[in-house]
């Protein structure tokens, strides 16, 4: 496969080819096209795998689409990690390929100021990044809304239960609509993972690094 037969558009092609990568991961491409084709999926894959982008380019084409449907306000795409280090690292990225449609990332995560990530939120964004614990506290305080959300990540997801967020793992899915597209990423696919991907996927196609 070469990224030709994604095929993205223009713009997004011009971001890539300006990250100098020269041929999609195996993640990649077996991923980006079920991503695309609007289906959840279970990627088991570790960093260094090239997952990140495996779920942010086909989150890129979503949000387009998705923009010219729905006028409205909150995020259009929410991706959900376990640390701080992480989220910016993941927020980078989106700001990166995101430049490709002018899209606006903001990442948001425990220990950051909750103040300036409330300012930043109600600014807009079509992007939020966050650990999970820190979305519902916003959220909660109506600093910003999930009702637009149609695409969401869960990235890490054996980390975040090893850190103990199962609970408000569930919360972030609970609070965003069933209709949704959800992706699942994970190290490893214990039980408890694999409980997880019953109760908040949707028939879903498990790809394995
Ligand atoms: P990740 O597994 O998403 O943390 O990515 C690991 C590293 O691989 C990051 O530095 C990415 O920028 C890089 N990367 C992602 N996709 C590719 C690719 N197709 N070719 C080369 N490097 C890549």
């Amino acid at each position: 496969t070469s990224f030709a037969h994604f095929n993205f558009d223009e713009q997004l092609m011009h971001q890539i080819r300006k990250s100098e990568y020269t041929q999609p991961t195996p993640i990649q491409c077996q991923g980006v096209p079920i991503a695309l084709s609007g289906r959840d999926m279970i990627g088991i894959a570790k960093t260094g795998s090239g997952k990140t982008a495996a779920f942010i380019w086909p989150m890129l084409v979503h949000i387009m689409d998705q923009k010219e449907l729905e006028a409205g306000e909150g995020p259009i795409a929410i991706i959900v990690c376990p640390t701080r280090e992480l989220c910016q690292q993941i927020h980078a990225e989106c700001k990166r390929f995101g430049k490709a449609y002018s899209l606006r990332s903001v990442a948001v995560y425990g220990g950051g100021s909750m103040w300036e990530q409330a300012k930043a939120l109600q600014e807009g964004a079509e992007i939020v990044v966050c650990t999970p614990g820190r979305l519902i506290d916003h959220v909660k305080k109506k600093a910003t809304s999930l009702q637009r959300v149609s695409y969401l990540v869960f990235d890490e997801a054996d980390r975040m239960f090893d850190m103990g967020f199962e609970y408000q793992v569930r919360s972030v899915a609970s609070h965003v609509r069933p209709d949704r597209q959800t992706l699942l990423f994970s190290a490893t696919f214990r039980k408890k993972i694999e409980r997880l991907a019953r109760d908040i996927l949707v028939d879903p196609i498990r790809v394995v690094q």
